[in-house]
């Protein structure tokens, strides 16, 4: 027997299933249509952001990381909750347009930008976080071709990590944004060409729950803003302070601790000196918006036995849930929070491995956990899929296609 991860709050049973948003599973598939479906809980998300701001400071801003979930009607729920939106991509940039956000709201990361994306989010007012002095470059030009003052940023490789991360996203050499040391300089460059300057964005890892090692890296991150906007001589205009703060997936994680995190802020934003008393913060979060908002409905197909070993298998899989199959940046495989959704309120009684559709040894979605006893027809619910699921997964493997998705 293998542990399972933590069931998040707010899900509730109704008729012995699980309830979404006070939905059964079963209404909720029968109302897309088929299995596998994700469905996204919009008052969950809302009351994410709304103990978010409780504990902030309220002098730092929300954005959302659109990369974690760009459903449609997620984007569009999120645009009244959030002050701000970042984007990797010009696929993002269409998404975000096409959900009705004003591009003005919008700031775009990401290596490898083309030139034909540059130019889409110069055009459409959007403000790069430019990640090379090439990048710089190739903007300034673009822009001046167009004849449009470009919203002009810079995303910092930071000299320091965030302890605990699952993903680091700074630390030494890095493809990711520009080296703290020739940061001053390309300011002052960005600022002598007539571009709007919009400051510093530096992100420094994700994933993490260890609410010190938040607060560390976030005292970190001010202090370094402090000393390049010094050292630019230019005014601060706006700072980014990245993200970081992660889910629990697995047995044992717990929650990062908000109000620890929030007053530590709050202090670091008191001690700032007089320059950067007009600069606006902001963090940019993915997976803690919609991480644990969200749950993949899967529907068992067969159940075998294999020497001894139960097997449910589905018709979803890690085509759909790379990152529950353990495959996405994990080093050992533990598992997510998985549940029999159809019989949520019945009491665990076998030993059983939920797997996917797909013919590789991968294709595993709880190992071994501890289930009530589920049949062919069951439905089973994977926990903390409101990131990082549909958009992070190899959906056409195998020739499977992508699952449904809906928002309640
Ligand atoms: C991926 C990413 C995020 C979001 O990370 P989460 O772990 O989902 O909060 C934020 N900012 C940048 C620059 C990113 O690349």
């Amino acid at each position: 027997m293998k542990p399972l991860g933590p069931i998040p709050p707010g899900f509730t049973a109704l008729d012995g299933e699980l309830a979404i948003a006070g939905r059964k599973a079963s209404d909720l598939v029968a109302e897309a249509g088929s299995t596998p479906l994700f469905v996204y809980s919009r008052d969950l998300i809302a009351r994410r952001v709304a103990d978010l701001r409780a504990a902030m400071p309220s002098r730092l801003a929300l954005h959302y990381a659109v990369k974690a979930n760009p459903f449609g009607p997620v984007l569009a729920a999120m645009d009244g909750l959030v002050d701000g939106f970042d984007i990797a991509s010009g696929g993002e940039l269409t998404m975000v347009t096409s959900a009705g956000i004003d591009p003005k709201r919008v700031s775009f990361a990401g290596p490898g930008k083309r030139d034909a994306e540059l130019e889409a989010a110069i055009a459409a007012g959007v403000t790069l976080n430019l990640e090379s002095e090439g990048e710089a470059a190739r903007a300034l030009a673009i822009a001046e071709r167009l004849g449009i003052t470009p919203r002009l940023a810079i995303r910092v490789n930071p000299d320091f990590d965030l302890k605990g991360s699952g993903m680091k996203m700074g630390g030494g050499a890095k493809p990711f944004g520009v080296d703290a040391e020739r940061v001053p300089a390309l300011a002052r460059q960005i600022i002598a060409s007539g571009a709007e300057w919009r400051g510093f964005h530096i992100f420094a890892g994700s994933q993490a729950l260890g609410a010190e090692a938040i607060a560390e890296t976030q005292g970190q991150t001010l202090a370094l803003a402090t000393r390049l906007a010094q050292e630019s001589g230019v005014a601060l205009p706006h700072c980014n302070l990245g993200g970081g703060l992660g889910i629990p997936y697995f047995p044992g994680d717990e929650p990062v601790d908000l109000a620890l995190v929030g007053a530590r802020l709050g202090e670091g934003f008191a001690a700032l000196p007089p320059e950067l008393a007009e600069t606006q913060f902001c963090i940019e979060l993915g997976r803690y918006l919609v991480g644990e908002a969200g749950v993949y409905l899967t529907r068992i197909v067969d159940r075998k036995v294999s020497h001894g070993e139960t097997y449910l298998v589905t018709d979803g899989g890690l085509h759909h849930q790379l990152a529950a199959s353990g495959n996405f940046g994990t080093v050992v495989r533990r598992n997510y929070p998985v549940a029999i959704a159809s019989r949520f309120s019945a009491e665990p009684e076998e030993e059983a491995s939920v797997v996917g559709c797909l013919c590789t040894p991968l294709d595993r979605l709880a190992d071994k956990g501890h289930f009530p006893r589920a049949e062919a027809g069951d439905l089973v619910a994977v926990f903390c899929a409101g990131a990082y699921g549909a958009s992070a997964s190899p959906a056409n493997f195998l020739g499977q296609g992508p699952a449904r998705e809906m928002l309640v």
